[in-house]
């Protein structure tokens, strides 16, 4: 294998790390693609916009988030001709799962014609989208007419007064619904619906959730709270453990545990006994999974993270806009992907909580 040189040679001030091809054409190498612990690369979330139509209080507040707060000018998108460039290099080194998140992003005007884009990548690519689902009711129909195959949709309460309180901008549980029903119309199935689970705010919420979706076809996954960012005050006393999300529901339906459909599928799976259908549990903090994490993530701006908690990016963007080729950008992620050594969630304590890690509405969830 290449030699691994120090990153601080190529790494500016501001976490940012400035892409030089030729440093990092020496550490693209041949073979299979796999970083410093073993682990390939196969999945690629894409954050289209770093902007959102909720302020979830867990994920963007209001205080940090307001009216002041600078979002990226449209000039700095990665534009939809860039993206599905990269995508298409990202396959051709294994990426096998894109999924298109943000912020919101159907908030991208648009989003559409960028679908398209990636669907004609081809590669067998399953192509998919997480949204609040506060558009989908309206954009479900198109956004499968471009090439989408499935989406997720986050709803963290059917509670309609927790609900509003947790998305801060009042939006009501019966929109969202109506979301999940047109996106299931619309043919982008299976659905999975996300609820973070936040102590003393939503906990309630989780088995009246599992009651609602059994048998609907719809996998509802529960996500344990997360660290993301350096917003959102995170305690590991927030954090309500999946086995205790994972009792509570068999208390009620009871549950069995079911395999993997893959390695390095983040959701633990349980299948209701009586044959309603199965969840999906995300322990990210409790039991971290970095082990088996195959996941990039391209910033709105075109940053590569290689993790989650990261609190630094490579700059693909500036290599593309100043006149990158192909072969360049290819032996760029490879070489990043090689580099690769991260594993925060097995190393995470109150001290890491608090870096400043970067924002997840920017990276993408
Ligand atoms: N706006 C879209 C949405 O709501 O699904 C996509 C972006 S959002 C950042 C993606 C997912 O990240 C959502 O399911 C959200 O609930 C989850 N998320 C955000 N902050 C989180 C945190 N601190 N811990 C766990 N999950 C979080």
């Amino acid at each position: 294998m290449a030699k691994v040189i120090p990153l601080a040679d190529v790494r500016a001030s501001n976490g940012t790390v400035r892409v030089d091809p030729l440093v990092f054409a020496r550490e693209a190498g041949s073979g299979p693609l796999a970083d410093t612990r073993g682990r390939p690369l196969h999945d690629l979330r894409i954050s289209v916009t770093d902007r959102c139509n909720f302020r979830c209080v867990y994920c963007m507040p209001k205080d940090v988030f307001g009216r002041d707060y600078p979002f990226l000018p449209h000039a700095d998108l990665l534009s939809f001709e860039e993206i599905a460039r990269l995508a298409s290099l990202f396959v051709g080194l294994g990426v096998n799962k894109i999924r298109l998140t943000g912020g919101e992003p159907l908030l991208r005007r648009r989003l559409e014609r960028l679908i398209e884009k990636l669907a004609a990548i081809g590669g067998d690519v399953d192509l998919t989208l997480t949204t609040n689902g506060a558009l989908l009711a309206q954009k479900a129909r198109d956004l499968h007419a471009a090439g989408l195959k499935r989406v997720t949709v986050s709803l963290d309460s059917l509670d309609d007064a927790t609900f509003r309180a947790m998305n801060d901008v009042d939006f009501p549980v019966a929109r969202v619904l109506e979301g999940i029903d047109a996106a299931a119309a619309a043919g982008l199935a299976p659905l999975k619906i996300n609820m973070v689970v936040k102590r003393g705010v939503n906990e309630d919420s989780i088995v009246p959730m599992a009651r609602r979706f059994r048998g609907s076809g719809h996998i509802v996954r529960f996500i344990e709270y997360m660290d993301v960012g350096a917003t959102n005050g995170w305690r590991m006393d927030d954090v309500v453990p999946a086995a205790e999300i994972v009792a509570s529901i068999d208390r009620e339906f009871p549950l069995v545990a079911a395999d993997a459909n893959y390695t390095g599928e983040v959701a633990e799976r349980w299948r209701y006994r009586d044959g309603a259908g199965e969840i999906g549990v995300i322990a990210s903090v409790t039991q971290a999974f970095c082990r088996e994490c195959t996941r990039a993530r391209l910033s709105t701006d075109g940053k590569l993270y290689t993790c989650l908690f990261a609190t630094r990016g490579y700059d693909l963007r500036d290599l593309i806009r100043k006149g990158g080729g192909d072969e360049q950008l290819r032996d760029a992620i490879a070489g990043i992907w090689r580099l690769r050594a991260d594993r925060y969630s097995e190393l995470r304590t109150a001290a890491t909580a608090a870096a400043a890690k970067v924002e997840m509405s920017y990276i993408g969830g």
